[in-house]
């Protein structure tokens, strides 16, 4: 299922037509659902990087300015973003690249204060490319997580970190996991509210 709403199935190639399509048949009311959802989501036009496009940061919407002379590619002052315009062509990557850096800064300081309150040891802390996903846990609890949480308020990153370290101790979404977040964030509700609504317009 892409963002745009599109269904992409996926099957062996020893698959023939007919079993597939049986295959997608069996699932249709949860592909109808989800189809439903996705499309009933409002339509987030791609950006441009044109001065007064507004870019998330830590929850709320922040202008961009296109500046001829500036030592950095892109800055982030008074509330606004400065990109250079030499670097417009690359808009993306530099962005993506800013948001990596504050994202990274912020999950290592998070996941170094929280681990203590719920005993939780990790391996290391990344930061990835996920468009979809905010964080995972591996096998040997290395946490890893989106560039886009830069763009997401406080408080939501402090449960987004909370919930990768408790996976370092319950490598599932048990009973006893979710004890482990309310343990630490008592209102982790209001943070899942928060992605739950907002979070597919986390992109740029
Ligand atoms: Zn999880």
């Amino acid at each position: 299922m892409t963002v745009k709403g599109d269904l992409i199935v996926r099957a062996p190639f020893f698959m023939n037509y007919n079993e597939i399509q049986h295959v997608v048949l069996r699932h249709r009311r949860w592909i109808i659902n989800k189809l439903k959802y996705i499309r009933s989501l409002p339509y987030i036009p791609e950006k441009q990087f044109v001065s007064g496009e507004y870019f998330w940061y830590l929850g709320n919407t922040h202008k961009l300015n296109i500046v001829d002379k500036q030592k950095e590619k892109l800055t982030f002052k008074n509330g606004e973003f400065y990109l250079r315009s030499d670097v417009r062509n690359q808009a993306k990557s530099v962005f993506t690249n800013w948001y990596k850096e504050k994202t990274l800064k912020m999950v290592q300081e998070k996941a170094n204060f929280y681990s203590a309150q719920c005993s939780a040891s990790f391996k290391s802390v990344k930061v990835t490319s996920a468009e979809k996903r905010w964080g995972s846990c591996s096998g040997n609890n290395s946490i890893n997580f989106s560039y886009r949480v830069a763009m997401i308020p406080i408080f939501a990153i402090d449960y987004i970190v909370v919930h990768e370290l408790c996976h370092t101790l319950e490598h599932n979404h048990s009973q006893s996991f979710w004890n482990c977040v309310i343990g630490v964030i008592a209102y982790y509700k209001n943070a899942k509210e928060w992605l739950k609504r907002n979070g597919y317009k986390m992109h740029i």
